[in-house]
């Protein structure tokens, strides 16, 4: 182990009273571990330990990090420019990357805004259906039907359709726009639907339609929102409700796109699509940020048709040619790889490697779907207690509230994978 020397002592005292991380405070808030370099499914820390990496960086490096084939594509790039204003001026890398992503994508999406971040591109998708209806003399139509414990971001908008007390909407209030939500579905993944469920889903959207734009929901995963999986006949009904009640439907797919459930996108499971779709998260490996929010022709030409006649969004990084560049050879390295036996054979791991969490009396549930595993506790962890537990395990595992999970990049192999399992089994067992 090597000592940290002064001067790094000296910016990580600095940066811990002057630099903000995700939902944290300045200088009393949770130690945050200074990182050297990482590789493959190793993340090296400052002081030379290294952990195998159960997180993928938040849903995102699925191929591992400090892949030569990204480095490659994003060193390629800069040798002709790191970025370009999209207003008035295009680029290959982002043509073929609108091409890639229309292809594996369901029908009928057909044309790709380039946003900088999976926030931007749910609030790109909430204009877009304003917009639509807008263009259809229908003006109204300004507000959103979703279910409880979704995530869809921290922007205002996309806070506003997240769940009401995971998402604390109460601090918020007065800032938030008021959408309606329905019950999160109690069927399970795997189940068909319970009447109940759909009834409720139903009787928000009859009684709200009329001034309801879309529907927006997280396919099957619910992530951040309390990392549920929910039936995909439950998603199928959603879609034809959306059609009898003449709304769109908006999937977000930021998390669960790119082959992380087991199926190149979520919606998959339930063989349904929607007229608004956001990707970002595993869209560019990991390499930089990049989302997109993607439409059908249908919804384009309605917008392009109505007045103003344009789409009123434009980000200053819109299409950044170095996150185009990426997000291309992250798709070959996808596509080209045999990804569904990985993401079936992590599932297994998973399966086997937490099943001994089942056993913990402090323990609620384990459920596994494709290459995400979570155990969930009955009562949160205190995380100054349980981070330090899994560094020292040489894992980075990454808890909230009440889950531990599991979303390892793609490529990690069996042994990697069962020192993940085997850490949480012993970490969380030493909260027993
Ligand atoms: C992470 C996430 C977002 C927000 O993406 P950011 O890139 O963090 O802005 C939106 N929706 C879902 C489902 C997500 O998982």
């Amino acid at each position: 182990m090597k000592i940290i020397d002064t001067d790094e002592q000296e910016w990580i005292g600095f940066e811990r009273e002057h630099v903000w991380h995700p939902y944290s405070s300045i200088d009393a808030g949770l130690p945050v571990y200074p990182v050297a370099s990482a590789r493959g499914v190793r993340i090296k820390l400052a002081d030379g330990r290294e952990l195998i990496d159960g997180m993928s960086s938040w849903w995102s490096a699925i191929h591992g990090y400090n892949h030569p084939k990204l480095n490659r594509a994003v060193e390629a790039q800069l040798g002709h420019m790191a970025h370009v204003m999209f207003g008035g001026l295009t680029h290959k890398p982002a043509a073929e990357l609108a091409r890639r992503l229309i292809e594996l994508t369901p029908e009928p999406l057909q044309t790709v805004f380039f946003a900088d971040s999976g926030s931007v591109s749910v609030e790109v998708a909430l204009k877009m259906a304003v917009q639509f209806w807008q263009a259809k003399g229908q003006s109204n139509r300004t507000k959103f039907v979703t279910i409880r414990n979704g995530y869809h971001g921290d922007t205002c908008n996309a806070m506003s359709v997240s769940d009401p007390e995971n998402g604390m909407h109460s601090l918020f209030s007065g800032m938030l726009v008021e959408q309606h939500f329905a019950p999160s579905p109690q069927s399970r993944f795997g189940q068909s639907c319970k009447r109940s469920d759909i009834e409720s889903f139903e009787s928000c959207l009859a009684r709200f339609c009329r001034e309801t734009a879309a529907v927006i929901l997280e396919p099957v995963v619910q992530g951040a929102g309390g990392m549920r999986f929910y039936s995909a006949d439950f998603l199928r009904q959603v879609r034809a409700l959306c059609d009898r009640y003449d709304v769109l439907l908006i999937l977000d797919e930021i998390a669960t796109g790119f082959g992380r459930t087991g199926r190149m996108f979520a919606c998959e499971h339930a063989g349904v699509s929607g007229d608004i779709m956001c990707v970002g998260k595993a869209l560019t490996g990991g390499y930089m940020t990049l989302a997109a929010t993607l439409t059908s022709f249908e919804v384009s030409a309605a917008i392009s048709s109505g007045n103003p006649g344009l789409f009123m969004h434009g980000p200053t990084f819109m299409a950044n040619p170095l996150a185009c560049a990426a997000a291309l050879a992250s798709l070959e390295l996808l596509t080209e790889s045999p990804w569904e036996q990985r993401v079936s054979r992590i599932e297994a791991g998973l399966r086997s490697g937490l099943a001994p969490c089942t056993e913990m009396s402090h323990v609620e549930e384990v459920r596994v779907l494709g290459a995400i595993g979570v155990v969930e506790l009955k009562s949160a962890v205190d995380m100054h207690l349980i981070q330090p537990r899994f560094v020292d395990s040489g894992v980075w595992v990454r808890p909230f509230g009440k889950l531990v999970y599991l979303m390892p990049p793609f490529i990690i192999d069996e042994k990697d994978l069962g020192i993940l399992t085997a850490a949480v089994v012993k970490v969380v067992g030493s909260f027993g």
